[in-house]
C-alpha cells in the first residue's frame, strides 16, 4: 500500500496512536501534517520523520475554530493539498455521573466532537474541489459499547460514528470517503493516566483494572498496539475505490464480541 505523496493531516499526532499513524504514512510515501495542541512535540515529531519535505508540525487546539482553520490552511499552503484527514486527537476523563464536573463533560465532547467537526469542515474545503479525499475518524470500542465512569467519552465516541456516517453520505458526491477506526485498549499516555483513576473509582488495584476491565473481554488478553491501528489507517487512506465508506472497523482482539 502506498500513499504516493498524498498529504495527510493527523490530529493529536505528537503522541500515541496518531504518532504511529504519522510514522506509517511517511513509510508509505505519504506527506504528513502533525497537528497537535503541543506544538513543540509536533515539531519534534515532524523533524524525526525527515523534516519539512515530508512532515510538518502545526499547533492547534482542535476545539478552537480559528486555530483549526489557520492550521489546515497553513498545511494546505505548504504542501499544496489536503488528501486525507485523520481526526484522532482525544482525551479521557473518568468519573461516576453524579460526580462528573460539567466542565469536564464539555471538555471531552469539545475535543472529540467539536474537533472532528471543525477539522472536517476545514479539510473538505480542499478535498471537494479536487474531487478526492479520505476522512478517517478515531472511534473506539466505546463507539459500540458502554463502560461505567466514561459517560462523556462513550457519548463522544458514539457521536463520532454518527458524524462518520453523515460524512460518508455528504462526501460521496464529491468522491470523498469517510470511515471510523475503533481500537480496543492501546497502552498510550491516555490509558496510562486512566488506569490509576479507574482503580481509585472502582476500589480495585491497577493490576485488576488491566486484567479484569481492560483486557477481560479480549480473545487473547492482548492490548491492541499503536502499529495495529496505524496499519488500518493506512489501508483507509490508500484505498483505491469508493466502496469502503461509512464503515466502523474494530481493531480490538475481539473485545467487542462479548
Ligand atoms: P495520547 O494521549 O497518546 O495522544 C493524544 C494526543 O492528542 C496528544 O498528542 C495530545 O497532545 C493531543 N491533544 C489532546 N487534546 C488536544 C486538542 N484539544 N487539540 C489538539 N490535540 C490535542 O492518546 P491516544 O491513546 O493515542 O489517543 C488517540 C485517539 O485514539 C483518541 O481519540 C482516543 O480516544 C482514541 N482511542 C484510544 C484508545 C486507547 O486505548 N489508547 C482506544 C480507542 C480509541
Amino acid at each position: 500500500m502506498t500513499l504516493d505523496g498524498k498529504v495527510c493531516l493527523i490530529t493529536g499526532a505528537a503522541s500515541g496512536i496518531g504518532n504511529a499513524i504519522a510514522k506509517r504514512f511517511v513509510e508509505a510515501q505519504g506527506r504528513v501534517v502533525i497537528a497537535d495542541l503541543n506544538l513543540d512535540a509536533a515539531k519534534a515529531a515532524a523533524s524525526e520523520l525527515g523534516g519539512d519535505k515530508v512532515a510538518i508540525g502545526v499547533g492547534m487546539d482542535v476545539s478552537n475554530e480559528e486555530q483549526v482553520n489557520a492550521g489546515v490552511d497553513a498545511a494546505a499552503k505548504w504542501f499544496g493539498a489536503i488528501d486525507a484527514l485523520v481526526s484522532n486527537a482525544g482525551i479521557q476523563i473518568v468519573h461516576p455521573i453524579e460526580e462528573f464536573p460539567f466542565a469536564d463533560w464539555k471538555k471531552v465532547l469539545a475535543i472529540h466532537l467539536d474537533g472532528a467537526f471543525l477539522t472536517t469542515k476545514a479539510c473538505v474545503k480542499y478535498m471537494y474541489p479536487q474531487r478526492s479525499g479520505a476522512l478517517i475518524y478515531m472511534g473506539s470500542v466505546h463507539s459500540h459499547e458502554a463502560s461505567p465512569l466514561k459517560s462523556a467519552y462513550v457519548a463522544a465516541k458514539h457521536g463520532i460514528l454518527g458524524l462518520t456516517r453523515v460524512m460518508a453520505k455528504e462526501g460521496a458526491k464529491h468522491n470523498v470517503r469517510a470511515n471510523a477506526i475503533c481500537p480496543g485498549f492501546v497502552m498510550t499516555p491516555l490509558v496510562e493516566k486512566q488506569i490509576p483513576e479507574q482503580a481509585q473509582e472502582l476500589g480495585i488495584s491497577e493490576k485488576q483494572v488491566v486484567t479484569d476491565v481492560l483486557l477481560k473481554e479480549t480473545v487473547d488478553s492482548q492490548f491492541t498496539k499503536v502499529e495495529d491501528v496505524a496499519e488500518v489507517a493506512l489501508m483507509l487512506a490508500a484505498f483505491k475505490t469508493n466502496a469502503l465508506t461509512g464503515e466502523s472497523i474494530i481493531v480490538s482482539h475481539g473485545w467487542h464480541m462479548n
